[in-house]
């Protein structure tokens, strides 16, 4: 199958890794010179543009930061929806607002184009290791077109509904997980500033009724565990302005349907606020330098 990938960041480069080593031909892009290097180093065949990859591609994906990149991408002056070939598979795994991807699928179902939302959960690690969890929003037969390429990036593929609704369960998660970073920050701030080893606490945690992914997958404090960005400086990983962008997304979605999101608002101020302070690039874990204080 022909695919073009655009899009080659933290997660995207190495979902377009699995697919070339499942066999698929791909032509990939991003804007960024420095990533295109990064993975023609590693067997990606590299396009000088997005235009160029979607020339015979019988599925287009996409993982880019946010909305405005998805929109400009596919409806923009020069979009891409007019260069994809009819009867070609858009996947757009990109986390944005559910408005947007039902925007893009409807352009798209006019030039004869399927479109679905499917936004991934599982990190870099998942990225890596081909075992992410896709939220599909679109029709049924469009993402039965698409699981045989989805099934070589992810472990789980859910059908949440129609276009956007991949994109309405992906931020319920990412909300989730936001609150939850938080809250396990401060509980492992608090136990540091009490003399326990945060091994042995975190150990605890997660084998008790607070243990949750960041306990499981994604330690926040620097030296608990190896793989996790926090002993890598916080780089890679999912950016804290990315988690920002999602806690947003949250909060807009939860004023237009007048629900009631108190720890979901506390979070993305939280997460402002690091920002603010110099730490939108760095992986969404160093939150806990906000609770850290002198003690740890
Ligand atoms: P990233 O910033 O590492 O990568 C995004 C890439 O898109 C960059 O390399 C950028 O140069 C490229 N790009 C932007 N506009 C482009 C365009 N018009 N054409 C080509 N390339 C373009 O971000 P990421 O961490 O890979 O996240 C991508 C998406 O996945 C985001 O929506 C994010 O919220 C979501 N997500 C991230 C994670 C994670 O752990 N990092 C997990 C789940 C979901």
């Amino acid at each position: 199958m022909k695919i073009a990938f655009i899009g080659l960041g933290n997660m995207g480069g190495p979902m377009a890794l699995n697919l070339l080593k499942a066999g698929h031909t791909l032509s990939a892009f991003d804007l960024s010179a420095e990533a295109c290097k990064k993975f023609a180093a590693e067997g990606l065949a590299i396009a000088a543009s997005a235009a160029e990859t979607v020339a015979s591609a019988e599925v287009v994906i996409s993982m880019l930061p946010a909305s405005a990149h998805v929109e400009a991408l596919y409806l923009g002056s020069d979009g891409l929806l007019e260069k994809i070939a009819p009867g070609a598979l858009v996947i757009d795994s990109s986390t944005i607002a559910a408005a947007t991807s039902r925007k893009v699928a409807e352009a798209g179902v006019k030039r004869g184009i399927a479109v679905i939302d499917a936004p991934v959960s599982g990190g870099t690690g998942g990225a890596i290791a081909g075992t992410l969890t896709f939220m599909v929003g679109g029709a049924e037969a469009d993402l039965e077109r698409a699981r045989p390429v989805l099934e070589k990036m992810g472990a789980n593929i859910f059908h949440a509904g129609a276009a956007g609704a991949g994109q309405t369960a992906k931020i319920c998660n990412n909300m989730l997980l936001g609150i939850l970073m938080i809250g396990t920050s401060e509980a492992i701030a608090l136990g540091v500033a009490n003399g326990l080893d945060p091994k042995v606490l975190s150990e605890i945690m997660r084998r008790s009724s607070g243990g949750n992914w960041a306990l499981e997958k994604y330690n926040p404090l620097p030296g608990v565990m190896e793989n996790a960005p926090a002993s890598k400086g916080y780089a890679g990983g999912f950016g804290t302005d990315l988690m920002l962008k999602d806690l947003g997304l949250a909060q807009e979605n939860a004023a237009a349907v007048r629900a009631s999101t108190p720890l979901g608002g506390l979070a993305r101020n939280l997460y402002a606020a690091h920002s603010l302070g110099g730490h939108g690039a760095l992986d969404f874990s160093s939150v806990i330098k906000l609770v850290q204080g002198k003690a740890a």
